[in-house]
């Protein structure tokens, strides 16, 4: 069977950087299971994904613009530590829910100077091109509620 709409797919990959430092894999793991065509991957390599089968083994070149986005500088903020109220010892990496126009954004604390603290709204991996090899293992079709619901259930996949 294909990936194409409505399979699910399982697949184990190896996502290096332009340095060619390894920045996750799912080796040693469970391989990441997912829903083709409902945007639950970065649409860059779903769209790569289409058409193979299982055992098939390739590499996935994925632009930034089609994985985890552009880096905005607009969304690194500096403030004030008082903004952290309540937080005790507040560390650089600490994650945050910060309140925006468009909604709550996470955010992860990236420099503290004194009383300015550095947060960024990005996604670890914005701006980045991704490099990843890819190993599926099996694919099957999907379930009518697996459709419905946009993700997959069972192993690898949503349990409720
Ligand atoms: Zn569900």
């Amino acid at each position: 069977m294909q990936i194409a709409e409505r399979t699910v797919a399982s697949f184990h990959y190896t996502l290096t950087n332009d340095a060619g430092e390894v920045l996750d894999s799912s080796q040693g793991r469970e391989p990441l299971t997912y829903l083709h065509g409902a945007s639950n991957i970065v649409p860059g390599l779903e769209a790569q994904m289409a058409g193979h089968v299982a055992g098939d083994r390739f590499a996935a070149d994925v632009a930034a613009t089609d994985g985890y986005g552009e880096h905005v500088p607009e969304l690194v903020q500096i403030v004030p530590r008082a903004a952290f109220a309540g937080v005790d010892d507040l560390e650089v990496g600490m994650q945050f829910q910060a309140q925006t126009g468009q909604g709550a954004i996470p955010v992860v604390v990236t420099a503290i100077e004194g009383d300015d603290v550095t947060v960024d709204g990005n996604h670890p991996l914005a701006g980045e091109t991704l490099h990843f090899a890819i190993e599926i293992v099996e694919v099957r079709e999907a379930s009518v509620e697996e459709v419905l619901h946009g993700h997959v259930h069972g192993a690898g996949g949503h349990h409720h």
